[in-house]
């Protein structure tokens, strides 16, 4: 179903994920399901374009003279278009539009790179050796600071026209809901992002309607995280709880949507909030029953992520394998 991970005749492929705030890498050996000489490096996302692909150019250059690789592979938290080009990156530094990664990296190491979105790169690993290993279709949805998605079908990303397809976060649940980033009015990354989740607190925190959540982050509504929500939620305050049914009603009724138009087998939550666990998981599976009533027969499985926060740069070497392997 799906290519071996690594190159075929032993050689290495490199995986890169580009975060807001570090960057990870590590290569992949043919066969293996891991990546090895895992590192990480700060972004420093503030920087301008060359100092951050700089950086990048050097610890390309020494993982590969480590041990040769037959190409690299890029995530990119952003959209890119068709050609490799970063269209929208969000939270870097003004520059980036138009910047075409994969080939300034090849120019300084001599090495054939490939870009790929970095929620797609996520659920390309989930889907070969990870959560999903062994269904035909997933789709993966990240929970974070923001709200990411992607579909494999037959171990392939399916890009769609735009190179972006999957964009979950930019699913409209209300058309009439609040304005978002990306210009589109109420998306579901506006209400089911882990910022979105805090904000919804906000109110009631500084009011002290939530005595639970004041008392565990100890009064400081900065130290106020999804976490600690789902805690006190779990200690029975009512309207963190209602927080976190409000937040699954979102993604669940997007997700519902999700199984009657595409059928996935399987839908992997990755990313900081499916650390909630059950506190997300069970409202999320009642909702998902609920609304996806034509998928009723076969319901794609709901599952939590298994590959960590390494899954972006894997996915990244994967796809660079399909591309150079
Ligand atoms: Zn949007």
């Amino acid at each position: 179903m799906s290519a071996p991970p690594g190159g075929a005749d032993g050689r290495c492929l490199i995986g890169i994920d580009i975060g807001g705030t570090a960057i990870k890498l590590g290569r992949l050996r043919g066969g293996a399901r891991e990546l090895e000489a895992f590192r990480t490096l700060p972004t420093g996302a503030a920087r301008p374009v060359d100092a951050v692909l700089d950086d990048l150019a050097r610890a390309l250059r020494t993982l590969t003279t480590e041990a040769p690789a037959l190409g690299f592979g890029v995530g990119i938290p952003g959209t890119l278009t068709r050609d490799g080009r970063i269209d929208v990156l969000p939270n870097f530094a003004p520059g980036w539009r138009g910047v075409a990664v994969a080939e300034r990296l090849e120019r300084s190491c001599g090495l054939p790179g490939v870009v790929v979105n970095d929620a797609h790169a996520f659920i390309l690993a989930e889907a070969r050796v990870g959560a999903a290993a062994g269904a035909r279709s997933a789709f993966g949805v990240t929970l974070g600071t923001g709200v990411g998605g992607g579909l494999v079908i037959d171990g392939r990303v399916h890009l769609g026209a735009s190179g972006n397809a999957g964009q979950f976060g930019h699913h409209v649940f209300d058309a009439h809901g609040p304005r978002c980033g990306c210009g589109s009015h109420g998306c579901i990354e506006t209400y089911a992002s882990a910022p979105a989740l805090v904000a919804s607190v906000m109110r009631p925190f500084v009011q002290g309607a939530v005595p639970a959540l004041v008392r565990l982050a100890g009064g400081r509504l900065e130290a106020v995280t999804p976490a600690l929500i789902a805690a006190a939620a779990a200690a029975g305050d009512p309207i963190c709880r209602e927080a976190l049914e409000r937040l699954a009603l979102v993604l669940g009724v997007g997700l519902a949507d999700v199984a009657t138009l595409m059928s996935p087998e399987c839908i992997v939550i990755g990313g900081g909030m499916a650390g909630l666990g059950e506190a997300l998981f069970d409202p999320l599976r009642r909702t998902l029953a609920a609304y996806a009533r034509t998928a009723e027969v076969h319901r794609p499985a709901l599952v939590a992520a298994a590959l960590g926060a390494r899954a972006g740069a894997l996915g990244a070497a994967l796809y660079a394998g399909d591309a150079f392997g």
